[in-house]
């Protein structure tokens, strides 16, 4: 048998039921490899291994005495955006570097019924603001690939440790492109359901009408077993919506079950020109359009779209997302919980000392924009013209769904780059470019794995779908990888046995 954590979400369940390994084996292993190796990546926060132990050894009883829960027993981590009551929520930021939730986010109380273990709180770009996971407190992340390289953001952790062979599955989420871009720059494949599909009760808010928690792992079929137990109504998120139950990796079994040689006849990809702009690497380029010949190959076919043209998008996204992120922030204020400054002389002066010490520079960035653009007499000007913008990209989508299924895209513009280029702001900017537009849709897409730069670098395929289309975007993708091996491909850390 390969190392247990070469195998995929199907094959843990399988050998569990199976008893050729125990949970206890399984979370015991995977311990072992982040206290051995995390110290090159820095994918976690905080640990729960003594908990995780103990989870596991019960799993195993529960097992053993006949519960079948296919979830139960199988490890993951959460990303430290989600509460988890009585263990350390930090945001990445140090202005909760003392926050012990009293409470658990629903998706993470969903996952634990199903009876996942968790091992621990993974690192990521301070409130989830940032596309390379090098603005959090707790230290920036590296990349498994190549441990000079960043691993995209803000779910830098999540991606990291599953690609590093630390976790199997994580969870993470998405304003702005936080679960695709990460799992693009690290090999992964990874999905942002439909707005409203997730509960964000517990989620620490960034940017409201745009955040969703979605699931990462090595393979669309990973990406489902996780996402399944996640989604479904709940009452205390009055943005969750009401909406018929998929069951995901019931959809793609049997999609499998009915493929033939074309498995992916009468699909069809939506390919716009727009997404293919000037600041699209050569290489890049070059990959995305091969994953998409090989997606003909299988029998899609390829039409041509129009959607808006992703620089307004981009424009349009920066706006309104430290818009939130101003109203949002405004709770951390040193009062009832997290950071509070020394000795401060007065109310004034404690909220100042406290935000000014606790939030780091790119947060106090998007505080301050945000704050600009929705103060009187820009609020007209600014606010309110990108949410009218806002809606023609909704439209602009739903005019290209008309002739296609699915869109296809590059997921990023680049493959990972180096942490020492500290890009400046507006560069890294750029780099969401692709991803936004899904957000500010509210639509479900995912990134997939369709090969390696020269360099050996990751590069990501962006498939977008209509909304409530999450099934149709992980079997189309599981056809995909059933008949390639991009996802099968290891990082160096994930290679290396400890
Ligand atoms: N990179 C984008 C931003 O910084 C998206 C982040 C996210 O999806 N959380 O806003």
């Amino acid at each position: 048998m390969s190392e247990l954590h070469h195998l995929s979400t199907q094959q843990l369940i399988t050998g569990l039921q199976a008893k050729q390994f125990s949970s206890l084996d399984l979370t015991e292993h995977f311990i072992k490899r982040i206290d051995a190796l995390d110290s090159k990546i820095n994918s976690f926060i905080t640990h729960t291994s003594e908990t995780a132990r103990a989870q596991a050894q019960a799993a195993d009883e529960m097992r053993a005495q006949g519960d079948k829960r296919p979830l139960l027993g199988v490890p993951m981590a959460h990303k430290d955006i989600f509460c988890t009551q009585g263990v350390l929520t930090t945001c990445g930021s140090k202005m909760l570097h003392n926050f012990v939730s009293p409470y658990s986010a629903t998706i993470v109380t969903n996952i634990d019924k199903a009876g996942m273990i968790s091992l621990g709180k993974l690192n990521m770009d301070e409130f989830a603001m940032g596309s390379d996971s090098s603005s959090s407190y707790y230290g920036a992340v590296h990349n498994p690939w190549n441990l000079e390289h960043v691993p995209g953001g803000s779910s830098g952790g999540s991606a990291s440790a599953i690609a590093a062979g630390f976790i199997p599955l994580a969870t993470a989420s998405d304003t702005g492109g936080s679960i695709r871009q990460p799992a693009s720059f690290c090999g992964l494949t990874g999905i942002k359901p439909t707005y409203g599909r997730v509960s964000r009760f517990g989620m620490i808010a960034y940017a409201s009408s745009l955040d969703q928690a979605g699931s990462l792992g090595r393979s669309a079929k990973d990406c489902a077993y996780l996402l399944q137990p996640m989604i479904g109504h709940d009452p205390r998120d009055a943005t969750s919506i009401k909406h018929d139950m998929p069951n995901y990796v019931q959809d793609i079994n049997e999609a499998e079950a009915q493929a033939g040689d074309k498995p992916l006849a009468g699909l069809r990809i939506g390919v716009a020109k727009e997404y293919f702009s000037e600041g699209l690497n050569a290489e890049v380029d070059q990959l995305v359009r091969a994953a998409l010949q090989q997606y003909e190959d299988l029998g899609a076919t390829v039409v041509e779209v129009n959607i808006t043209d992703p620089e307004i998008t981009l424009a349009t996204y920066y706006m309104l997302a430290p818009a939130e992120a101003s109203s949002n922030l405004s709770r951390f204020d040193g009062v009832r919980f997290g950071y509070r400054c020394d000795n401060p002389k007065d109310l004034i002066d404690l909220y100042t000392r406290s935000r000014s010490e606790g939030f780091g520079p790119e947060v106090q960035r998007r505080i301050l924009m945000g704050t600009y653009s929705l103060s009187a007499g820009y609020f007209d000007a600014y606010y309110i013209k990108a949410q009218k913008i806002r809606r023609l990209i909704i439209k602009d989508f739903d005019d290209a769904f008309a002739h296609c299924d699915v869109i296809a895209s590059p997921t990023a513009p680049t493959a990972a780059y180096k942490l020492s280029e500290n890009l400046d702001p507006a560069t890294m900017y750029l780099g969401d470019v692709y991803t936004i537009g899904v957000n500010l849709a509210g639509l479900p897409a995912l990134s997939q794995p369709v090969g390696l730069t020269a360099a050996g670098l990751p590069v990501g395929l962006q498939l977008i779908g209509q909304h409530w289309q999450e099934s149709k975007l992980l079997t189309t993708a599981h056809l995909f990888q059933q008949r390639t091996d991009h996802h099968l491909q290891h990082s160096a850390i994930a290679k290396e046995t400890v």
